[in-house]
């Protein structure tokens, strides 16, 4: 009966390693100290912690922020990293306030799972704190805006030689470039309208 799945790995007097599985979630069988109180305490925690993450995980996922194959942008990879952290957080902060107020109602059960959807929010939120400190420290969103403006210049750029190659008269060369300013514009105001 083979499996991949691990086992107690504690020493045994013939001098192997015990091959029993653990006790759910934790990393010791009975007979190793797997079964004692605080051990047993332990296990539910992560089993618990386990159970959350993995829910809030799949909220997070549901909300499909935009995925990046590979890293070709640094910086919209950790505004990626950012906006998904915020989201995490705030799927946590769902779950603490779907928490019933009154506590004394609740089973050990219950309890347990309170204080860990609480402690994950609390990690989250410094979590997030740390992305939104270190994306204000780096101005992500203004490099990023520098980046569009850049382009827009070069794009302009290429419009202004296009019309001088043109040999047009000056005052229609004139013209050609109040059109060109006030369509970018028009374009902007569309662009930040979506
Ligand atoms: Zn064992």
């Amino acid at each position: 009966m083979k499996s991949d799945k691990p086992r107690c790995g504690a020493k045994t007097r013939s001098g192997g390693t015990c091959q029993k599985f653990p006790l759910l979630g934790g990393k010791r069988c009975a007979k190793h100290g797997g079964g004692a109180p605080q051990v047993r305490r332990k296990n539910k925690q992560r089993l618990e912690r386990y159970a959350v993450e993995k829910k809030v995980a799949r909220e997070v996922q549901a909300l499909s922020v935009d995925a990046i194959d590979g890293v070709t942008d640094p910086l919209a990879e950790l505004q990626r990293l950012t906006t998904e952290a915020i989201h995490f957080k705030d799927a946590l902060g769902g779950m603490v306030n779907d928490l019933e107020k009154d506590i004394s109602t609740y089973s050990s059960d219950g309890v347990e799972h309170a204080r860990t959807v609480i402690d994950l929010y609390g990690a989250a939120m410094d979590r997030t704190a740390k992305f939104l400190e270190v994306a204000m420290r780096h101005d992500i969103a203004g490099k990023l805006a520098a980046i569009e403006e850049a382009k827009a210049v070069a794009v302009g750029a290429v419009l202004m030689r296009t019309l001088n190659a043109l040999n047009l008269p000056p005052e229609q060369i004139e013209k050609a470039h109040k059109i060109m300013v006030a369509e970018f514009r028009k374009q902007e105001l569309e662009a930040a309208d979506e």
